[in-house]
C-alpha cells in the first residue's frame, strides 16, 4: 500500500544489511524493502509469531507502534493495569516464595514485584520444583525486570501467571535514569513487547526515508518533525516529548489527508448547479392546516431551508434535535416546498418499520391534498401522491411504484435503502432528507445525486467531528421540544436487588393495565464491532452507530429468552409478551410493531431495533436491560420512545454497575440529564478516557489512528483550512504526488468498505 508512494531512496538498502539478511533476493524481485515479507528478514521463528499480530511485511512492523511508552525513570504503574489484560510492566522485584507441591503434587514460586505504588504476585506453577528454581534464581530480590503477559484477578487480588520476563541488566538498573524511553507495544502473552522492539531495531535501519504527505510549510508551521524522523520517533525515541510530537504529527497528517479529501469534495461541488424551488400555495395550505403551532426553532431552521432551496446552490444542511422536537415536521415542510413547486422529493429512513411510520404520518399531515388513488385524477389537481419504497414490496408493487416515481406522478417519495437501487428513476428529484443520517455511508447519502440535502440526527456531534465527516456542511440545533410534551422520569435499578427488580415487573404490570405499553430492551454486546469498522471517516461516530447483524445474532437468544421468562411469569399472566429484533422479517416485524401499538400484546421485548424513531405515543414504560452496554447516546434515543404521547413516561434502567465506575458515572449522567446535547458532549468525552487504551492500543492499521476528533479540534481546523488551499490551488493535486498517493489509498479502502455493507 505504502510501497507506491515511496520514494526511490526506500529502495536503497545498505550492502552489509542485504548479504546478512539476505535481501539481494527480495531485490531482484523488484520489491522494496516495505513490502519484503519478515521471514526474509527476522528468520521464519520470528516472522511467525508476528503472524499472530497480523504483521507479515516490513511495512506492517514499521506502522505497528508501541501504542505508550515506559518513561525513563519512572515505572509503568502497576495501578493501572487491570483484569484481563496483556500488560508489560517495569517492576522492581521485592521478594520470591517457593513452596514444594506434596508428592508428586504442583510447586508454586510467588514473586512480589513492586514499581513503588503498587504490589502484586506474580505466579508460576510447574511440577517439577527445578524448573521454578530456575526461575528464582533468575529472579533476584532487589533486581528490575520486565514483566510481559495477561492478568488475573485471584481472590480479589491481580497477579500475573507465567509471564515472560526480561531482566534489565545491573547496568541498566543503575542508569535507568539515562536510558531511552522503552516502546510498549500491543503484544500478545506469546510474543511480548521488547521481542516486537527488537525487531523494529532490526529493520529501522534498512529504512532510509518515507515519502512525506504533508507539505513541507505546513510542517515548518506547526514545528513537526518529517514522516521519516516521526516514524523513527515513534519507535525509538530518545525522550518522551519526543515520541509526543511524533504522535502529534501523525495525527496533524491524518487530519491533513482527511481535510484534503473534503476540500476536493467541497470544489467540485462548486461548479454545481440545481433546481431552486419556491415558498409556495401547497406549504402555505399545508402550515394553515397544521393542528400547532410550530416552535421557534422550527420555524427559524424552516426559514433558514427555505431560502437554500430557493438558491441553485446545492444546500447541504445537517439538523440536529433531540428525538421528539420535531425534526420530522421540518423536513415535511422542505419537502413540500420542493413538491410544491413541481419537484420530488425523498425521505431516507434508516429501517422499513421507520419508513412506514413516516409515510403513515406524512399522508396523515397532507389532509385534504392528499392524492386518493379512488378519486378521478382531474378532481384533484394539487394532491400530493405519497409514495413508499420499500425492499418488502412486492415484485408487482415495485414496479408500479418504479413507474409512478418515473413518470413523476409520486412526488413524495419515503424509502429506505431500496432506493438506491439502479432502476429507480426520479427525473424530478430536488431535494433528499436523510433521518437518522449516521445510519448512512458518506457515499450512499451521495449516490442520489447532487441535490438538495437535509440530514437529521438526534444525535449531535461536536463541530470537530462534523468538520472532520463532511465537506462542506451548515448546522442547525433544534433546541426547544414542542410545548405539552410529558415528563419523563429515569430511574436506576440496581439489578442486583431482588425486591427493585420485582418491583419494576409488578410497575410493569400496572402500567399495562392502565393501558400503556412497556418496552424491554436487551443489550447486545459489541465487543467486536468496531475493531472492524474501517471507514476512514466513521472514527468516532461509528462508536455510536448501533449495527444490526452479527451481534444481533448473538443477542437474539437472550432477546426470546427474556421474553419467555417474562411470559411465564404469574405477574404477566393474561398478557401477551412479544419479542422484537432484527432477524425478524420485515412483515413479521410490522406485525410485532402494530400488535405492541393496538395493545394485543403491549410488553415487547426488543434489541435495539426500536431504538431509532419508532412513534408508539401510548408506551410510558422503558426498561433497559444491562444498560451500562450502551452509550449514553443510545440510551437517549432509547429514552425517547416513550413520552411521546400526553402521559408521562417512565424510564427503568436496569444494571450491576457500583459506584466509583466510569459505567456508573455514565449511568448516572442519564439519569439527571435528559439534554441530548449535554449527553453527546459528556459521552465523547467519557469515551475519549477509554480511546486512549481502546483503538490505540489495538494496533490496527486505520486512517485514524493518531487523530482524536474530540481533542484535537485545532489541528482539525489548521488542517482544514491549508487543504482548502492546497485544493483551491492544485484541484488535481498534481504538485502533491505523495498527497494524491495517500488519498487513493483511503478511496481505495472506503469502497472496499461500502463494498461490504
Ligand atoms: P423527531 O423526528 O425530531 O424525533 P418528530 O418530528 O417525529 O420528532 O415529532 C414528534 C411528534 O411531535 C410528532 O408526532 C409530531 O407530529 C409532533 N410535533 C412536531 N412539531 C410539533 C409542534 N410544533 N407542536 C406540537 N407537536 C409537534
Ligand atoms: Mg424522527
Amino acid at each position: 500500500m505504502m510501497g507506491n508512494v515511496m520514494s526511490e531512496e526506500n529502495k536503497v538498502v545498505s550492502n552489509e544489511e542485504e548479504s546478512s539478511r539476505g535481501l539481494s533476493a527480495v531485490r531482484s524481485d523488484g520489491y522494496t524493502v516495505f513490502t519484503t515479507p519478515l521471514e526474509k528478514i527476522l528468520g521464519d521463528k520470528t516472522a511467525q509469531a508476528f503472524h499472530s499480530l497480523k504483521i507479515t511485511t516490513v511495512e506492517d512492523l514499521l506502522f505497528h507502534f508501541p501504542f505508550r511508552v515506559a518513561e525513563r525513570g519512572k515505572l509503568v504503574p502497576l495501578e493501572s493495569v487491570e483484569e484481563g489484560e496483556d500488560v508489560t510492566v517495569i517492576a522492581r522485584i521485592i521478594g520470591a516464595n517457593l513452596r514444594q507441591g506434596y508428592g508428586r503434587g504442583v510447586s508454586i514460586l510467588t514473586v512480589k514485584i513492586a514499581d513503588g505504588v503498587k504490589n502484586i504476585d506474580v505466579n508460576f506453577f510447574a511440577k517439577n520444583y527445578q524448573t521454578l528454581l530456575w526461575h528464582k534464581n533468575n529472579l533476584p530480590r532487589g533486581a528490575t525486570a520486565i514483566f510481559s503477559g495477561k492478568t488475573k484477578s485471584y481472590r480479589g487480588q491481580l497477579q500475573l501467571t507465567h509471564p515472560d520476563y526480561e531482566l534489565l541488566s545491573s547496568a541498566n538498573v543503575s542508569e535507568l535514569e539515562f536510558m531511552r524511553p522503552i516502546p510498549i507495544y500491543h503484544a500478545t502473552t506469546k510474543f511480548p513487547s521488547w521481542r516486537i522492539q527488537k525487531a523494529v531495531d532490526v529493520i529501522m535501519p534498512m529504512v532510509s526515508d518515507i515519502s512525506d504527505p504533508l507539505p513541507f510549510a505546513y510542517r515548518e508551521e506547526h514545528h513537526l518533525p518529517s514522516k521519516m524522523e516521526a516514524i523513527r520517533r515513534l519507535h525509538q525515541p530518545e525522550t518522551v516529548e519526543e515520541w509526543h510530537q511524533a504522535r502529534k504529527r501523525m495525527a496533524h497528517e491524518e487530519a491533513f489527508v482527511l481535510q484534503t479529501i473534503l476540500a476536493a469534495r467541497a470544489h467540485e461541488k462548486k461548479n454545481i448547479h440545481v433546481q431552486g424551488y419556491e415558498t409556495n400555495e401547497l406549504l402555505d395550505f399545508f402550515d394553515k392546516q397544521l393542528p400547532f403551532e410550530l416552535t421557534e426553532g422550527q420555524k427559524s431552521i424552516g426559514e433558514d431551508i427555505s431560502r437554500d432551496l430557493a438558491s441553485t446552490v446545492p444546500m447541504n444542511r445537517l439538523l440536529q434535535g433531540d428525538v421528539g422536537s420535531g425534526k420530522t415536521l421540518i423536513a415535511m415542510r422542505a419537502m413540500l416546498q420542493v413538491v410544491g413547486s413541481g419537484g420530488q422529493a425523498v425521505l431516507l429512513a434508516p429501517t422499513e418499520v421507520l419508513a412506514r411510520q413516516h409515510y403513515e404520518k406524512m399522508k396523515e399531515l397532507l389532509g385534504a391534498r392528499l392524492y386518493d388513488n379512488s378519486r378521478p385524477r382531474d378532481e384533484q389537481k394539487g394532491a400530493v401522491k405519497v409514495e413508499l419504497f420499500i425492499g418488502a414490496l412486492k415484485e408487482k408493487e415495485k414496479k408500479a411504484a418504479l413507474a409512478r416515481m418515473a413518470s413523476g406522478e409520486s412526488a413524495l417519495i419515503v424509502a429506505t435503502h431500496a432506493v438506491f437501487s439502479s432502476n429507480v428513476i426520479l427525473p424530478f428529484l430536488g431535494l433528499v432528507v436523510v433521518d437518522e443520517q449516521h445510519r448512512f455511508g458518506v457515499e450512499q447519502r451521495a449516490a442520489l445525486g447532487n441535490t438538495h440535502t437535509l440530514m437529521m440526527s438526534a444525535t449531535p456531534i461536536p463541530r470537530s467531528i462534523a468538520m472532520s465527516y463532511f465537506a462542506d456542511i451548515d448546522i442547525s440545533n433544534l433546541h426547544e421540544l414542542p410545548k405539552g410534551r410529558a415528563p419523563i422520569e429515569t430511574i436506576f435499578v440496581p439489578s442486583y436487588s431482588k425486591t427493585w427488580v420485582e418491583r419494576m415487573w409488578q410497575r410493569a404490570r400496572e402500567e399495562i393495565d392502565n393501558g400503556g405499553r412497556v418496552y424491554v430492551v436487551v443489550s447486545r454486546i459489541d465487543e467486536n464491532q468496531n475493531e472492524e469498522q474501517s471507514s476512514p471517516f466513521a472514527h468516532a461516530i461509528n462508536e455510536f452507530i448501533p449495527l444490526d447483524g452479527e451481534s444481533e445474532k448473538k443477542h437474539l437468544a437472550s432477546v426470546i429468552q427474556l421474553a419467555d421468562e417474562l411470559q411465564k411469569m404469574p405477574i404477566f399472566a393474561g398478557i401477551s409478551v412479544s419479542s422484537m429484533h432484527g432477524k425478524l422479517s420485515p412483515q413479521e416485524k410490522q406485525k410485532v410493531m402494530d400488535d405492541f401499538s393496538s395493545g394485543r400484546s403491549p410488553l415487547m421485548v426488543s434489541t435495539t431495533v426500536i431504538e431509532v424513531g419508532v412513534d408508539v405515543p401510548e408506551a410510558t414504560l422503558m426498561i433497559i436491560m444491562d444498560a451500562d452496554r450502551f452509550g449514553l447516546a443510545q440510551l437517549h434515543q432509547l429514552r425517547g420512545r416513550i413520552g411521546r404521547g400526553s402521559r408521562s413516561g417512565l424510564c427503568l434502567v436496569v444494571s450491576d454497575v457500583v459506584d466509583g465506575t466510569i459505567a456508573y458515572e455514565r449511568i448516572q449522567t442519564f439519569v439527571k440529564t435528559r439534554d441530548g446535547f449535554v449527553l453527546a458532549q459528556k459521552d465523547l468525552e467519557l469515551r475519549s478516557e477509554g480511546n486512549i487504551l481502546g483503538h490505540e492500543q489495538s494496533g490496527r492499521r486505520s486512517n485514524m489512528r493518531f487523530l482524536n476528533v474530540v481533542r484535537d479540534g485545532a489541528v482539525i481546523e489548521s488542517a482544514r483550512e491549508w487543504a482548502t488551499r492546497v485544493v483551491d490551488q492544485d484541484p488535481l493535486l498534481g504538485n502533491h504526488e505523495v498527497l494524491r498517493a495517500e488519498i487513493e489509498k483511503i478511496e481505495v479502502e472506503n469502497q472496499e468498505f461500502l463494498g461490504k455493507v
